[in-house]
């Protein structure tokens, strides 16, 4: 076919068109490539591995020093039960957490909630046992190592809490001095003091 002059500019414009079109699109997949990768990318920290029920440092250990004093006294998991205070049959936590849960039970309760604790302080040979039940973290499993959770330092509550309950917590659970320390487990909530 032949052309004319025009049509070959033309042609010529047509093709750089195409072309600018084209790196566009591979530019726009390459950024949504990008943000993909980084939406997707697993959190960091305390959010992988240390956080399940641990204490990571930054969540309760980053509060008033009195909040771990007994675990610290004693050693994780290691705490007589003489210097607990019960909460329910066969669950027990430190004095001030107690109370502080006393009132956040109080607080549920009035809200219309039930209030169902299923763990609260945990031995060092009841963790162990938890880490033969569910595996280790890090290695497929979800209990935290022995010696390293939150339950240990008898400052946290596993509660049975359906989704208004849930959300009655967030918005109510730290005037008791309570915040959920491990974002992965909504039922894991952990006495960091009131300030
Ligand atoms: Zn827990």
């Amino acid at each position: 076919m032949m052309k004319f002059p025009s049509q070959v500019g033309r042609s010529a414009r047509n093709k750089a068109l195409r072309l600018c079109i084209v790196l566009t699109g591979v530019l726009v997949f390459v950024v949504s490539l990008l943000g993909l990768g980084y939406a997707l990318k697993p959190t960091t920290g305390e959010m992988t591995t240390a956080g399940f029920d641990t204490i990571a440092g930054k969540t309760a250990g980053s509060t008033s020093a009195q909040v771990l004093a007994l675990g610290e006294k004693y050693g994780n998991g290691r705490i007589p039960t003489s210097e607990l205070v019960q909460v329910a049959p066969e669950r027990y936590l430190t004095p001030d957490a107690a109370t502080g849960f006393a009132a956040l039970a109080a607080g549920l309760r009035a809200a219309g909630h039930d209030v169902k604790i299923n763990s609260a302080y945990r031995t060092l040979a009841e963790q162990e046992e938890l880490v033969s039940d569910l595996g280790l973290l890090g290695e497929g499993g979800t209990a935290a190592a022995v010696g390293t959770s939150e339950h240990g330092m008898a400052i946290s509550v596993d509660l049975t809490l359906n989704g208004a309950a849930l959300t009655w917590m967030f918005a109510r659970a730290q005037d008791s001095g309570f915040s959920q320390t491990v974002a992965e487990e909504p039922w894991h909530w952990t006495w960091i003091g009131i300030d």
